[in-house]
């Protein structure tokens, strides 16, 4: 076990743990303060921490799930404890506000998945059983995972990739995004106090270090969550190591409204489904077909609630919508919607930066009048921008949905659960909601199809991706006289 167990009763506290005097400076995105320095690993401390790692999983492993399963259920209560100073510093450093659903509902949220998550059995199966053999399989703990983050969900991505990677018995090794790294230190200072010496462990660095990482011969497993591009690079390293790949790449989720659809009724449910944690969220829907009939209902009603939306700086109790996290994210939303405007699309709300409140602050913005093909409806824009398009045959909004090359989540707003039931079936993505959008279970798999990579997390199927399946034959008993 760690000996750093000393009180967290601020965000002060947990900084002194994981800030350096000599390091990389990171800037809290709301007010452009520093917040502190973080460190910047080299390979010789990657192979340090690759080493203790290595030598720590066995022990782990051996522990058995049931221990593995009380530790997990004691570090959801270690983050509990400190969930207040972690839930400032996330704000602090990620931009998103405490309320609302964002920082404090990012680490509970935490708690609660590693609380399910040790809830959750991979029960041996038997395969065969067919009077001559008995075959039983069971999942192994594969070794060594390194899990690779991004910035927009960084406590909450940190634990779905490490709470069923330790269950099974694995040793892991994160590497948080170079953008919030302080806030994904802290939570491993605070799960490692409740781990044996070496099983968890943290390198802060940018892409270089990342695929040092991953191309690691000691590496077996990699949970990535990011960007299409870094994932590919992944694939190309692991023909290498020939580590297993979970990925959790990028998106651009189509939402379908259907003509019966009550535009007052979904309105807010849309809202939170493009624009939560303000709208950096990889499952978020990034793209809306409404049915011409009630399009301009639909526009109306979703303008009146972003307007109600309360925008404002991290720390401000009434925010629940923040900053963009980082300059290159912004750059890209605001392009996005320059075009848009000079393509002729309309700006219903919002449209410009908010210069006032900092260099980072960017309005919730809902364009109409765009057309498959422009750049807002096509890429990614992780960001509180999103166009509008109408649509008058729902065969056409299901070809748009699909046309492009990424298929994380969808959704389709109707009166008629049947009906869009019907059309959920058609869309091509990981998961596709029914009058919501992003949300997840701890149950249910989740991951994308083409460009938004493979593999799944949460639930049985996640943990059965944390393990390699090993198989015992024996012959079968002679049948009793
Ligand atoms: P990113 O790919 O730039 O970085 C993610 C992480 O990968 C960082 O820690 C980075 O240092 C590391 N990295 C970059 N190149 C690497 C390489 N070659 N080898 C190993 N590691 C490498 O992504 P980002 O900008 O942090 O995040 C935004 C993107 O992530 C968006 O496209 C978004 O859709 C996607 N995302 C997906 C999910 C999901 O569950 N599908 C969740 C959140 C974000």
């Amino acid at each position: 076990m760690s000996t750093q167990t000393d009180t967290v009763t601020s965000e002060q506290d947990l900084l002194a743990r994981v800030t350096v005097a000599e390091g990389v400076e990171i800037h809290e995105p709301a007010t452009g303060d520093l917040l502190g320095r973080a460190p910047e690993h080299t390979t010789d401390d990657l192979e340090r921490v690759v080493t203790a790692a290595t030598a720590a999983q066995p022990g782990w492993a051996g522990l058995g799930h049931a221990e593995r399963s009380a530790v997990l259920l004691r570090i959801a209560d270690r983050i509990e404890a400190a969930a207040e100073p972690l839930a400032r510093l996330l704000a602090r450093e990620q931009g998103k506000p405490l309320n609302g659903p964002n920082a404090r509902f990012e680490v509970g949220a935490c708690s609660a998945w590693l609380r399910a998550t040790a809830a959750t059995v991979l029960e041996e199966e038997v395969v065969v059983d067919d009077g001559s053999q008995v075959s039983v399989m069971t999942y192994r703990p594969l070794g060594l995972v390194a899990a690779v983050g991004p910035w927009n969900w960084p406590l909450m991505i940190t634990v779905w990739q490490v709470a069923p990677s330790l269950l099974m018995g694995n040793a892991v090794v994160v590497k948080p995004s170079e953008k919030t790294p302080l806030s994904v230190l802290a939570l491993v200072s605070l799960m490692a106090e409740e781990l044996p010496d070496g099983v968890l462990g943290a390198l802060s660095g940018g892409r270089e270090l990342g695929a040092s990482l991953v191309a690691h011969p000691a590496v077996r497993k990699v949970m990535f969550t990011g960007s299409t591009a870094a994932g590919r690079k992944i694939v190309e390293a692991s023909g290498a190591n020939l580590a297993r790949l979970t990925l959790e790449l990028g998106g651009n989720d189509a939402g379908i409204v259907l003509p019966d659809a009550d535009p007052r009724a979904i309105a807010q449910d849309l809202f939170w489904g493009a624009f939560i944690n303000t709208g950096q969220t990889c499952a978020a829907l990034k793209r809306l077909y409404v049915h011409e009939s009630i399009h301009d209902e639909v526009v109306a009603a979703l303008a009146d609630v972003a307007k109600a939306m309360p925008l404002g700086r991290s720390l401000d109790e009434d925010s629940v919508l923040g900053p963009v996290q980082n300059s290159m994210q912004f750059e890209v939303v605001s392009g996005l919607v320059e075009d848009a405007k000079q393509r002729g699309g309309t700006v219903v709300t919002g449209g410009s930066p908010l210069s006032d409140l900092g260099p980072l602050f960017y309005p919730v913005t809902l364009v109409t009048g765009l057309h498959d093909g422009d750049p807002l409806v096509d890429q990614e824009q992780f960001g509180p921008a999103l166009p509008i398009v109408s649509y008058s045959d729902v065969e056409e909004a299901i070809a748009s949905a699909n046309r492009l090359d990424v298929g994380l989540g969808a959704s389709v707003w109707s009166s008629d659960t049947a009906r869009a039931q019907e059309v959920a079936d058609r869309v091509e993505a990981g998961t596709v909601w029914i009058n919501s959008h992003g949300g997840v279970h701890p149950m249910a798999p989740f991951g994308g199809v083409k460009g938004s990579g493979y593999g799944v997390e949460f639930g049985v199927e996640g943990l059965k991706a944390l393990g390699v399946p090993k198989v015992v034959t024996r012959p079968a008993a002679p049948a009793a006289q």
